[in-house]
């Protein structure tokens, strides 16, 4: 049996031991089903969070008001959720109450898909009340009850559906993709942020493309941020994005869009500006590619991580062979990786020169990196201190 239930079945058993039900629920019984690798396991209890934390010694409330309380057993960490009804969707985005109940069929209910809607039991049998089981294997997303019903409750369920599409390969059974179809608008409710959780995932799933169909001809995508077009779906299709990573594949829909400034279209995603300076150097780094071949300033300057990605992109994009070993050898080959290779420091250039500091400290180091880089110098004290001392001055 899986090694992440094996480790995770003293917690069930223990809240057996004091009289209520317990079972491995959602995510991890859909994964563990399709043999795919579990992220993260849930379990869900008849036991209220106070009953649970009389049980462990060690509890954090990390949702109290949802029925989550996540214990710490030496076995490691799990979030143990309480038997729960939602209701009351007034605004199709989260539910209004929610209700602890005692029973698991109640609970599973009101799950969105059915292949997220099974349990399993600390004997490894699964409750299956929808026809998940069935569903995974004719590779189906298909929601619990009415998918208008579903939908128009909590609208995130829509993008969820797509990007499980991309994880898993699957594809939308015939009535849950008419029902997005027309409640594609509720969408407008749902917090940008939570869209964006959502297309991150889907970026990165294996269907990436099928998926974004999905958002764009269920009319989705007219109720996110600006990004995925039937243009850019059409290019993508013709090309070899499998082989890219998710903030690659990002990059390549930017660049694809003919997005110059991403920093506008990534901020209306409310994307932090970690992800959108990264996007804007890798678009930039592509555009400087169809000119160029990448050189040791490049690697440099923006380190090998960012320049291998763009090298990639570009190459997806001109539907070339994407090589990475002449990059690797350069990289390899220049004896300073990044300014902290350097021995010298500013401070040193001013005392060599007896000049006060200003933009030519800056000058100067760039004109030895290059040097450097270019093997016309070593790095090493005294070879960049007589350099400065008699050249700089002549330059
Ligand atoms: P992942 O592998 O990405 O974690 P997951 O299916 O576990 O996928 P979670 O967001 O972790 O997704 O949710 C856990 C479970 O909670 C789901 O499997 C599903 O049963 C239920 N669930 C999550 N979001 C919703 C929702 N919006 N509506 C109904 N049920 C939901
Ligand atoms: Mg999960």
């Amino acid at each position: 049996m899986n090694d992440q239930f094996n480790k995770a079945l003293p917690v069930l058993k223990e809240i057996e031991k004091h009289g209520y039900e317990a079972f491995f629920v959602g995510g991890c019984v859909r994964d563990y089903l399709l043999n795919r690798k579990i992220n993260d396991i849930d379990i869900a209890v008849s036991a209220t969070p106070e009953e649970i934390k009389m049980i462990f010694e060690r509890t954090v409330d990390i949702g109290i008001d949802h029925g989550t309380v996540l214990v710490l057993h030496e076995a490691g960490q799990f979030e143990v959720t309480t038997f729960r009804t939602e209701s009351g969707y007034s605004d199709s985005r989260r539910p209004d109450h929610v209700d602890f109940v005692r029973s698991v069929n109640e609970d599973l209910k009101r799950r969105d898909f059915t292949i997220n809607a099974m349990a399993l039991s600390s004997s490894y049998q699964l409750i299956d009340l929808f026809g998940g089981r069935k569903d995974l294997l004719t590779r189906q997303i298909k929601t619990v009850g009415s998918p208008s019903e579903r939908f128009d409750e909590d609208a995130l369920r829509m993008m969820r559906a797509v990007r499980f599409v991309s994880q898993l390969d699957f594809i939308i059974e015939e009535n849950t993709f008419e029902a997005m179809c027309q409640h594609a608008e509720k969408l407008k409710h749902v917090a940008v942020e939570r869209k964006a959780g959502e297309i991150d995932k889907l970026l990165n799933g294996t269907s990436m493309i099928r998926g974004l169909k999905y958002a764009f001809d269920s009319g989705l995508t007219s109720f996110m941020p600006q990004l995925i077009t039937a243009n850019v779906i059409n290019e993508l299709n013709d090309l070899e994005w499998q082989i890219l990573y998710g903030t690659e594949r990002l990059a390549l829909i930017l660049v694809l869009g003919s997005y110059q400034n991403p920093r506008d279209i990534l901020s209306a995603w409310r994307m932090s500006n970690k992800v959108i300076q990264k996007q804007q150097l890798l678009v930039n780094l592509v555009n400087q590619r169809h000119h160029q071949p990448f050189n040791k300033s490049d690697l440099y300057e923006y380190g090998y991580d960012s320049i291998e990605s763009a090298e990639r992109i570009w190459s997806v994009l001109n539907k070339k062979e994407v090589k990475t070993s002449e990059i690797k050898a350069l990289y390899d080959s220049m004896s300073i990786k990044t300014k902290s290779d350097l021995v010298f420091r500013g401070t040193h250039l001013i005392q060599w020169t007896n000049q006060k500091g200003g933009p030519w400290v800056k000058e100067c180091t760039t004109l030895i990196e290059q040097f450097i880089l270019n093997g016309q110098l070593q790095n090493n004290m005294s070879d960049i201190k007589s350099w400065v001392e008699t050249k700089w001055h002549q330059k």
